[in-house]
């Protein structure tokens, strides 16, 4: 039964060289049977320009344009580690560009993708940055700045995440409600998949009597994983 596989959160950087090889293991595993495969943002940790991949956004390139010439189509939806990532590495790679929403028609039912970030709206400071990271302006500024000042900035920006999480309550952290239903709403789909969060659940969301799913993917600090679907249904799976 051919399915359609969706992941995110991978977080690869070169110093967690175990999620590198969890993401070998499914590309040159899994995948090879997959009818597509969906990455819906961070896939990597960090990512300071297409001219500048770590080590593990090398090999990552390699596999994924492997699997790309054994006729398995892979998609690509930005997450808020790795906006940079843009063309000339998704080419390389095989990969294929997302909008930061996109609905897709999965074994007849609309299903909407997306990183989830937008969705947590309590985080009013993030979404204020977010808004700042997501101005061509902006990345064009950053782009052209040396290789090691980016890397810098990246190394920052990463500790003051990691702080802004650390403080912030469980929350606010998590979506905002009103956010998910708008969400469904605005795009008329009663499914929907996204990770960011990384609460990894399966949630029935009540849209006035009509029943709606939100799949929220796990990230791969512990594990590497994965979610199929076909047309039985979904299923978890653990590299
Ligand atoms: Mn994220």
């Amino acid at each position: 039964m051919s399915a359609a596989l969706f992941l995110s959160d991978l977080h690869l950087e070169d110093s967690e060289p175990q999620r590198t090889q969890w993401f070998l293991s499914f590309l040159t595993g899994p995948a090879r049977e997959a009818a597509a495969v969906y990455i819906l943002g961070d896939l990597f940790e960090f990512w300071i320009g297409d001219d500048a991949p770590s080590v593990s956004a090398q090999e990552t390139a390699r596999a994924l344009s492997e699997l790309r010439a054994n006729g398995v189509p892979c998609y690509f939806i930005h997450g808020n580690r790795d906006f940079l990532l843009g063309k000339r590495y998704a080419e390389a790679a095989g990969l294929e560009l997302l909008p930061e929403t996109c609905v897709i028609d999965l074994y007849g039912t609309p299903t909407l993708l997306l990183h989830g970030d937008t969705l947590c709206t309590d985080d009013v400071k993030y979404q204020a940055f977010r808004r700042q990271m997501r101005s061509p302006l902006w990345q064009a500024g950053i782009l052209a700045l040396p290789i090691k000042q980016r890397l810098k900035l990246a190394i920052k920006a990463r500790g003051a995440s990691t702080e802004h999480t650390g403080t912030s309550s469980m929350d606010i952290m998590d979506v905002n409600q009103d956010a998910v239903k708008a969400a469904f709403e605005s795009h008329g789909v009663t499914r929907m998949i996204h990770g960011h969060t990384h609460r990894p659940a399966v949630h029935q969301v009540d849209l006035e009597g009509n029943s709606a799913e939100r799949i929220v993917l796990a990230d791969w600090y512990d594990q590497g994983s994965y979610l199929s679907l076909s047309e039985e249904g979904f299923e978890n799976h653990v590299i």
